[in-house]
């Protein structure tokens, strides 16, 4: 293991769960940055949510007192551009039912929003949901353009008296009145998340560690890109559940500080003074 992470060249970070829970910073959390920093090792903050934009999540980094930047910020939007560029080279004109923030990605990025004549259809976790927009896209759906999620997740967490229906719930229904058509879903667990920030941070696999809170997303995103998968206990699964897990993660800590400590080891270890 020690070599492993004497090899780290860049840390993945989820983000709720693991960095903070709703909106309490961890202590934690700054001085774990700090240690990535010392130790030479990049990191990049994860997200499923496409229903905000980069500069979005910017800002709430920067309200907890985490400095963040654009560039440092990869979402499940971004993995879906990377997919449509890769393997559906040509595509320009899409029907996206999403945020408009998501829109704007998509635009900035050199895509047209197109209800009339789209090549592929995408579907985000829209709060901005709208009825026609909905029936349009089961219409190009139905057509049997290729089709696309930007992330599985059945609802988003939070501790409002609300259930937040996500992208998952959305192409549920839309599955349901479509004769069955599944999308292709991107976003964490899909390996190619993983691979495209790694191509983008130009390290490999194996020189990358994914942090996370949760076992079916953050640790499945690591076993299947070949990362290192790095479970914290400070969010949502607890230590039974991932002694059950099986393959179980390389590595459970209570929280990103004891992984900082452990890294720090692992360096002092392989480059003794
Ligand atoms: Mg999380």
């Amino acid at each position: 293991m020690n070599s492993r992470l004497a090899r780290l060249r860049h840390v993945v970070l989820d983000m709720d769960g693991t960095l903070y829970s709703g909106s309490r910073l961890f202590d934690t959390t700054l001085p774990f940055l700090s240690t990535l920093d010392s130790l030479g090792i990049g990191h990049t903050f994860l997200t499923n949510n496409t229903s905000r934009s980069r500069a979005d999540y910017v800002s709430k980094l920067q309200k907890l007192g985490i400095p963040a930047s654009g560039s440092d910020i990869y979402t499940a939007a971004d993995s879906t551009i990377a997919y449509l560029r890769d393997e559906l080279a040509g595509v320009r004109r899409i029907a996206l039912l999403g945020t408009p923030s998501l829109c704007a990605q998509f635009e900035e990025e050199g895509f047209v929003v197109d209800w009339n004549d789209p090549q592929a259809v995408v579907v985000g976790f829209d709060t901005t949901l709208d009825y026609a927009r909905l029936c349009r896209t089961a219409w190009w759906i139905s057509r049997g353009l290729p089709y696309l999620a930007t992330h599985p997740d059945y609802v988003c967490p939070t501790s409002e008296p609300i259930v937040l229906v996500d992208c998952g719930s959305i192409c549920a229904c839309l599955e349901a009145a479509t004769g069955g058509r599944k999308p292709v879903v991107l976003g964490k667990p899909d390996p190619s998340i993983l691979r495209a920030l790694a191509k983008r941070r130009g390290v490999a696999g194996g020189e990358m560690a994914m942090v996370g809170d949760r076992l079916y997303t953050d640790v499945e995103l690591a076993q299947r890109a070949g990362a290192l998968a790095v479970l914290v206990l400070s969010g949502e699964a607890t230590a039974e559940e991932a002694a059950r897990r099986q393959p179980p993660p390389d590595m459970v800590v209570s929280d990103v500080g004891e992984f900082g400590r452990t890294l720090c080891e692992a360096r002092a270890e392989a480059s003794p003074l």
